[in-house]
């Protein structure tokens, strides 16, 4: 017990030395970056100053600002305070099983508020008959942001109405960082608090003003179709981007069935946008192998980028991103049977002009 109280004071003897000499080697510094403030500089020595106690005032808000390795000490402070007095947010930071981790978005109450009134506003106007390009103009236009301080468009309207988790609980604070060093992002399972929206909230949107919505949207949707005609939806619709020049891709029907095309790529030709077109039935196949089922391409993913070499990236919510590669189906295997009568005849034909 002795030995350990001696060592105890070696060591602290040892850092306040050390702390006294860093403070007179080091020059002082005029900001501080994380605490966004400038730091008390040496008070000016007067006798006036002196007399009514004002310098020693300032002179202790100076040597408390300029102390060397204040900056550390924040830090350690935030982890004292964690461990001592079990505060579990303290600027975001936790501590689980001796890591230090930092939550990548800490729950701000503006920012959720922002979410809140938002998207009311997008169920609001759509169920009083504002179309997505007008919903998208107005929430522009009142300096609105949708995810990532980026503007609306008629897919970021629809994805926000097709999204069922504002019904029920809403997760936020998805991700955290493993530590400072590796800047890893991990998602958050559970390890650290995870918010839910219902746990201190009514659900953003009620359940019948959701049903209410998809009705609606099948229901405009079925207006634009003819009469008689199969009702086809398209659940790529918006959702596929472009790797090479950033345009969402299109559906078309071509001889060998419906394909997905870059809309720069169809219209300008090869030379502004040398993308290839991916045939549906792989694009639906794929999608199925990521989500299990293509219903649930608004509510889990952001956007499929189409990249070079058949490869798709499915790019979600939280951040993360799943790149999958697909094969060329072979000539014969998507031909018709009379683009293979026509390819048989064709060839005889040739054999008979050599022969
Ligand atoms: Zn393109």
């Amino acid at each position: 017990m002795k030995l350990r109280n001696i060592l105890t004071s070696v060591v602290f003897s040892t850092v306040i030395f050390l702390f006294a000499a860093a403070h007179i080697l080091l020059p002082d510094r005029e900001i501080s970056v994380t605490e966004r403030r400038p730091l008390d500089q040496l008070p000016k020595f007067t006798m006036q100053s002196v007399m009514n106690g004002s310098y020693g005032d300032k002179l202790e808000e100076y040597l408390l600002d300029q102390f060397p390795l204040r900056e550390k000490l924040r830090n350690l402070k935030a982890l004292w305070q964690f461990e001592v007095y079990g505060q579990s947010d303290n600027n975001g930071i936790y501590l689980v099983d001796d890591q230090v981790l930092k939550l990548d978005s800490i729950l701000k109450e503006d920012e959720v508020n922002a979410l809140i009134s938002n998207t009311n506003k997008v169920y609001e106007s759509y169920l009083q008959g504002m179309g997505l390009v007008s919903i998208a103009k107005l929430l522009n236009a009142q300096s609105r942001t949708s995810r990532y301080g980026r503007p609306w468009g008629k897919s970021s309207i629809m994805r926000v109405l097709r999204n069922s988790t504002y019904t029920g609980n809403l997760l936020l604070q998805k991700t955290y960082s493993e530590n400072h060093l590796t800047k890893r992002t991990r998602q958050n399972n559970g390890e650290l608090p995870q918010y839910h929206i219902t746990d201190s909230h009514e659900p953003i949107i009620s359940l019948q003003q959701f049903n209410a919505v998809q009705e609606e949207i099948k229901r405009r949707a079925d207006k634009h179709t003819h009469p008689g005609m199969k009702q086809k939806t398209y659940p790529f619709t918006g959702m596929v981007v472009c790797g090479g020049c950033g345009k969402h891709y299109r559906r078309k029907v071509t001889k060998t069935g419906s394909v997905w095309i870059c809309s720069t790529f169809n219209t300008m030709g090869k030379a502004y946008c040398p993308s290839k077109q991916i045939p549906e039935s792989i694009l639906v196949s794929i999608t199925e192998e990521v989500l299990g089922s293509t219903d649930a391409l608004y509510d889990k993913i952001t956007a499929i980028r189409a990249e070079k070499d058949n490869t798709l990236v499915f790019c979600f919510e939280d951040g993360s991103e799943t790149v999958k590669r697909w094969q060329d189906r072979s000539r014969t295997e998507s031909w018709t049977e009379e683009m293979k009568e026509a390819a048989r005849q064709k060839a005889l034909e040739r054999s008979k002009t050599n022969g």
